[in-house]
């Protein structure tokens, strides 16, 4: 049996980033306002290994912000402070995710040699109308020579989308899924998209310019894009972003398709077509549905919905 992975995340605000996309605001998305110290890092690690059972794959992440806009000391520090943990085989190597722009060879030889094995690079959409009206900053053009680079020096490469944008569309958004496989992405996040304070989409929203996605929309966007990447063989690492006490709490957000359990609900979407289909195609409802073990609950349902819409299913462990 293959061995379960575990990342160990270190967040990094926006403060890394010298860019401002027109939904963002990393302090409200990541938690935190400073950039953590080497100190911080460190404990960081050290907690999670404590935690984390020792026959786990284990890799240290750098997220948020947008890791080599950061100045090549402050990087260095941080690759450096995790690079024992590393050279000791306690974990089996670092990833980070940035914007496409600021990936070069320089850079990605300098990563390289610090053991940074997966770039996840956010592309968010690639249709340059979207990214131009989100102010992103770069092109789709960008997205493909970067992902062309990182792949050449035989890093692991993601691409992170958000669905909802200004000017998404669910074509559109099916277009970016396709171009993220063309690209050669192993590993893919995809993230509806919010509106919280202290943005520009904030404001558009106010005005009326912006409407985001209904949450129905969003996890029927998601649900055609999540079986796409499967059948393509990208991974999906994340479906949805990381519920912080921030937008559990509702402060910072205004609008927009947040749900802690988001992935729940695209699944429990996944697994309805799928059941649907099943009942047509055996023209009886009481039906038995075979499940993965690990698939279960979202057979089942979020909050049981697939088991209450069909009250006739048997669900059947495999
Ligand atoms: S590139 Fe990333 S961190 Fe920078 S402003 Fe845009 S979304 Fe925020």
């Amino acid at each position: 049996m293959s061995k379960q992975y575990r990342v160990i995340p270190i967040f990094l605000p926006m403060l890394a980033c010298p860019h401002r996309c027109v939904y963002c605001n990393q302090y409200v998305i990541s938690g935190q306002q400073r950039l953590p110290d080497v100190e911080d890092v460190r404990n960081t690690v050290e907690r999670n290994l404590s935690t984390i059972p020792s026959d786990f794959h284990k890799r240290i992440a750098f997220f948020g912000g947008s890791f080599t806009c950061l100045p090549s000391a402050i990087r260095d520090r941080y690759l450096d402070a995790v690079q024992p943990y590393v050279l000791s085989g306690q974990v089996e190597g670092i990833q980070i995710s940035t914007r496409p722009d600021y990936v070069d060879e320089s850079v990605l030889q300098s990563l390289k040699h610090k053991n940074v094995k997966l770039i996840e690079l956010g592309a968010q959409s690639l249709d340059d109308e979207i990214l131009k009206r989100c102010g992103r900053g770069h092109g789709v053009a960008d997205v493909e020579r970067a992902s062309a680079l990182v792949r050449r020096f035989g890093i692991a490469l993601g691409l992170q989308m958000m669905v909802g944008l200004p000017g998404d569309t669910r074509e559109k958004s099916m277009h970016t899924a396709k171009l993220i496989s063309e690209f050669g992405a192993c590993c893919t996040r995809i993230y509806p998209t919010l509106v919280v304070e202290g943005t520009a989409l904030a404001e558009d929203f106010r005005k009326g310019r912006y409407l985001p996605l209904s949450l129905e929309e969003a996890v029927d966007w998601c649900k055609d894009l999540y079986r796409f990447f499967v059948k393509e063989g990208v991974a999906v690492l994340r479906l949805g972003l990381h519920p912080t006490e921030d937008l559990r709490n509702g402060g910072n957000l205004l609008a927009g398709p947040f749900h802690v359990s988001f992935k729940e609900l695209v699944l429990t979407a996944l697994w309805r077509d799928r059941i649907s289909s099943q009942i047509a195609a055996e023209q009886r409802e009481d039906i038995t549905v075979v499940v993965p073990s690990q698939e279960i609950n979202y057979a089942v349902g979020y909050a049981s919905a697939n088991r209450k819409r069909f009250p006739h299913v048997k669900f059947q462990q495999a």
